[in-house]
């Protein structure tokens, strides 16, 4: 076991083990990527191997210190044990008076936006204060083993106001601890933040380790493997968790709203169906307009290079039909107006009336 078993990024993945080896580990790391990629697993690892009794640079995954932390591999039943402790559907107050934190190890900490949506969603999960404030405290503790390390996933998820918080944590960094961020771009993190972290952002990894990571770890048919490798485009995590069927049903469906649209007709029928992807809840949104990108960027490249379709090779034929129609024009117009559409979701626009104005905007008629 060590940080060889880290999927892709292997000069990340080298940079961190030197720094541990030279003992020069920032008080602060951002690890940024798609969903899936590995950036908890990472962070993970990092953790692991700033405590490791047996290696300086890298985790044994034998010793009293790697065994602790082994259970964070898995982190679902543990959060699930602490939302049992506290309480899941809890009101805001007390969701920031008992702050929700992971910890298999007394030096390493999980922080996960909360409130946490395993059943009844009842509020935008996101960083609380509470959770930085006993942070702030927890830092300045000496650590039992080498390093504290506290790993803040969805660092995106907290309020701007509330990341002044972080920010004087990162200010003043005691020297034994180092918080790792983990966010999907740092664009999604305000500057004065990400300044003071030293970033890394995760690159996709090639499909062909995907589809041999899958091999030992995922029962299917080897084609099955293939297209799961395909269609995560280059995360792991999104390969292994892929439900095909699902995948399929949902690409299909919204390649038949772009036909739909380009038709420039049945709008009754189009906003039916923008009302029913904004409201499923299987995948999320962000993940949905990620599949738009995916969809547009075939139909671009099945015009300009034939055969060629990487990342959904299995609607070709839905694909070469639409694109035959589409220009470069259309596919530049769509995503652009999809980039417009993300960027309004963070002010909070309604889902479907953006997904509405970007069909309404594709008519080629
Ligand atoms: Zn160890």
């Amino acid at each position: 076991m060590g940080f060889h078993d880290f999927l892709g990024n292997e000069r990340i993945v080298r940079a961190l083990g030197g720094m541990l080896r030279r003992e020069r580990v920032p008080n602060a790391l951002l690890f940024t990527g798609p969903r899936g990629i590995g950036k908890y697993t990472l962070a993970r690892m990092f953790a692991a191997a700033a405590n490791c009794e047996r290696l300086p640079d890298d985790f044994c995954g034998e010793c009293a210190s790697c065994l602790r932390m082994a259970p964070l591999a898995e982190p679902v039943p543990l959060i699930e044990a602490g939302l049992t402790q506290r309480g899941e559907s809890v009101d805001s107050a007390a969701v920031e008076r008992t702050p929700l934190i992971v910890e298999t190890h007394p030096d390493v900490w999980l922080i996960v936006p909360d409130p946490v949506r395993l059943r009844a969603p009842v509020a935008r999960p996101m960083i609380r204060v509470g959770q930085l404030r006993a942070v702030q405290r927890a830092a300045s503790y000496r650590p039992q083993g080498r390093r504290r390390v506290f790993i803040l996933d969805g660092a995106d998820s907290m309020r701007w106001d509330d990341s002044d918080l972080l920010l004087k944590i990162l200010e003043e960094p005691p020297e034994t601890a180092t918080l790792i961020l983990l966010a999907l771009s740092p664009d999604s993190l305000q500057t004065t933040i990400r300044s003071r972290c030293l970033q890394f952002h995760l690159a996709p990894v090639p499909t062909a380790q995907i589809e041999e990571f899958l091999k030992h770890r995922l029962r299917a048919k080897p084609e099955e493997r293939r297209l799961a490798a395909q269609l995560s485009a280059g995360s792991p995590g999104a390969a292994l968790a892929m439900d095909l069927e699902q995948s399929t049903r949902l690409r299909k469906s919204i390649l038949a709203l772009l036909e739909q649209a380009a038709a420039g007709e049945k709008y009754a029928e189009i906003f039916a169906a923008t009302a029913r992807l904004a409201k499923q809840e299987k995948e999320s949104f962000e993940s949905i307009l990620e599949l738009f990108y995916s969809l547009f960027t075939d139909i671009l490249e099945c015009g300009q290079v034939a055969g060629r379709l990487p990342r959904n090779p299995d609607l070709r034929r839905e694909i070469e039909l639409l694109s035959k129609k589409a220009d470069w024009n259309w596919v530049r117009r769509a995503t652009h107006n999809l980039d417009t559409l993300e960027g309004s979701l963070r002010r909070n626009v309604g889902r479907q009336l953006g997904l509405d104005s970007l069909l309404a905007s594709l008519s080629l008629r």
